[in-house]
């Protein structure tokens, strides 16, 4: 089985890890995803991985937390490192070698972020989970995530999510809204669908970096993604 993909960027937010919980992380939930992503490596898929930090914390909320923007979001990127160390944590218990980079430096946890450093990782069939966001704050780790795929060459950024596509309105309030198989950046825009934030949308629009949205909690599909099945919405 030849996989379609050589070399993708896994974005996973943070809400996902949560499961059912309301706060940080389900071991169940990073058991399967350590699964799903072990069954891809063993195709020869060279596996990145973004984490968001939602489930920990979120930067944005100024006006409910009385911390500073800019502060908040560092808070941000410190939770995505945690997520990155769970992450890496469920993926080494199966046997899957990985490397963490942090794009704020903690030596004594991950490794920098070295762009060609990243690169030969993924080439010698490592994971390398990409920690603490761009480093930056105002900027997200859906931004991070289209970043490190455009710098790493990878062919396609996959956003495992909960939901399985892009749909022509919200499915959990619209029962008849109806899920894209495929669209185009610009049909987005049109219909002011939001894929991803618009830094991070831009990005990959003016990079030729297409976008896989599908259900990340569904054992199995991140093989059928990268199979080139038909799941979830192609952005391209
Ligand atoms: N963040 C940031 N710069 C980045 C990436 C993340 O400041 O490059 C901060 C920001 O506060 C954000 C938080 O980290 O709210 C967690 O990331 P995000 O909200 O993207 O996580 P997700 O929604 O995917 O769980």
């Amino acid at each position: 089985m030849v996989p379609k993909y050589k070399r993708i960027l896994l974005k996973l937010s943070g809400e996902a890890l949560m499961g059912d919980k309301s706060f940080g992380f389900d071991t169940g939930v990073i058991a399967q995803y350590a699964k799903d992503i072990k069954s891809i490596v063993e195709l020869g898929v060279q596996v990145a991985i973004v984490i968001g930090g939602g489930n920990i914390y979120r930067g944005m909320n100024e006006a409910e937390t009385g911390i500073e923007r800019a502060h908040g979001d560092y808070m941000g990127m410190l939770a995505t490192v945690i997520n990155g160390m769970a992450m890496q944590a469920g993926l080494e218990k199966i046997g899957v070698y990985t490397r963490l980079q942090s794009a704020i430096k903690m030596e004594q946890i991950a490794e920098p972020y070295i762009r060609r450093r990243a690169i030969r990782h993924v080439e010698k069939g490592r994971v390398v989970i990409f920690g603490a966001g761009t480093g930056n704050p105002y900027f997200t780790t859906d931004t991070a995530g289209s970043l490190r795929a455009i710098e790493i060459n990878a062919e396609v950024i996959l956003k495992g999510t909960r939901v399985d596509g892009i749909y022509t309105a919200d499915p959990e309030k619209d029962a008849s809204a109806e899920k894209f198989d495929t669209i185009t950046f610009q049909e987005c825009i049109t219909r002011n669908l939001k894929v991803m934030d618009m830094t991070a949308f831009t990005l990959c629009m003016e990079n030729q970096l297409p976008i896989i949205v599908f259900d990340m909690n569904k054992p199995g599909n991140l093989m059928r993604v990268v199979r080139g099945e038909k799941v979830g919405t192609l952005v391209k």
